[in-house]
């Protein structure tokens, strides 16, 4: 049976991004793996070191939106990536089998931290050892769960291949010993925000969030950008520059055809298409925000799934890390 290894980094709440690109996977998966979901707050300090408190707070907030999408503790292990040092121990091996200038090169290091220039300029924001190392404690999240199906949004494609690379390094200098993970996309593996940006992101301001209230939805999506050439409320427009039109369909409008024609042919004002894109976005949360209440008021629940999860996976990776000092040979007094 393979194993599921993913994560989510405690930087906020999940958000339409990660449910339509990558985490409404895992609720299926879950089903037929041994599945590891990893709440990665050793990597989410990596670039917020001076806001612990967010970090600690997005633990709960994200297991909780976790469990309201339908990932099951009895199936899923949701688990603390800080609680598991054998983590740290891997990275710090794996550290000697990467250069400084592949992670410097790595495609979604180099975008990350173009992003940060952008929000934080030039001088804002600098990068720490820390942070140009992540894909190495990433590569070790995977391998110290033997995760070789990796359900990502594909920002993460860069990150796993660079897993690979450490895993073949690895095995070809001290004997095969870790699997080589393989990535596993959904249908829309890069979800635009309602900016028109490329990427939903949670630290991008961007995003709509699962948690959001039925106010700030409705503000999200009353300000989403259309085609800036219609003007007029009859001006035909062109629906694939349009984020009202990108929502409808993923969030799998039935009405889908109608809805682009009569873009199309101005027939349809883009203040009613908002609504129309609301009111499904709505009955879509519903549920989820139902969920959320529940486990918001039960917090005593979500600590002991989180607990379970972490003890089922500090065995695992301890497993691991003795393969791994056993083919380094440094398993002294074995
Ligand atoms: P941060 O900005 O803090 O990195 P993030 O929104 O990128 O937050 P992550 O925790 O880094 O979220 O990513 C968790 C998972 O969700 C990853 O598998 C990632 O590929 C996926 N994901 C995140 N954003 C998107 C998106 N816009 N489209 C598709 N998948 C996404
Ligand atoms: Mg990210």
């Amino acid at each position: 049976m393979k194993t599921i290894l993913t994560g989510i980094r405690p930087t906020g709440h999940l958000h339409l991004g990660h449910y339509f690109g990558a985490v409404g996977n895992w609720a299926k998966l879950q089903n037929d793996y041994e599945t590891y979901i990893e709440i990665a707050d050793v990597q989410a300090l990596t670039d917020n070191f001076e806001s612990p408190d967010k970090v600690i707070k997005s633990v709960k907030d994200l297991t909780v939106d976790l469990l309201s999408i339908g990932i099951d503790p009895n199936k899923a292990n949701i688990f603390i990536q800080s609680l598991i040092p054998e983590i740290a121990e891997l990275t710090i091996f794996y550290s000697n089998l990467v250069t400084i200038s592949r992670l410097e090169r790595n495609p979604t290091v180099k975008t990350e931290i173009k992003q940060k220039k952008e929000l934080f300029g030039e001088n804002g924001e600098s990068i720490t050892y820390g942070f140009l190392g992540y894909p190495v404690s990433q590569a070790a999240d995977i391998t110290a769960f033997k995760g070789n199906l990796i359900p990502v949004g594909d920002d993460q494609l860069p990150l796993l291949e660079q897993c690979r690379e450490i895993v073949r390094k690895f095995n070809n200098i001290y004997g095969k010993t870790l699997l080589e993970p393989e990535a596993y996309l959904s249908k829309f593996p890069r979800i635009k925000g309602t900016d028109g940006n490329e990427k939903m992101g949670k630290s991008l301001g961007n995003a709509i969030f699962l948690a959001d209230s039925d106010e700030e939805v409705k503000r999200k999506v009353m300000s989403m950008v259309t085609d800036p050439n219609k003007i007029k409320i009859n001006d035909p427009a062109n629906p694939d520059i349009c984020m009202v039109y990108y929502y409808h369909k993923l969030i799998g409008n039935n009405n889908l055809t109608t809805v682009c024609e009569e873009c199309k042919n101005g027939k349809r004002g883009c203040v009613a298409c908002k609504k129309e894109l609301l009111s499904k976005m709505l009955e879509f949360l519903k549920p989820v925000h139902e969920k959320q209440k529940y486990y918001n008021e039960h917090p005593e629940e979500v600590d002991e799934i989180l607990k379970k999860g972490t003890k089922i996976a500090q065995e695992k990776a301890k497993e691991t890390i003795k393969e791994v000092k056993r083919a380094m040979k440094i398993n002294y007094f074995e």
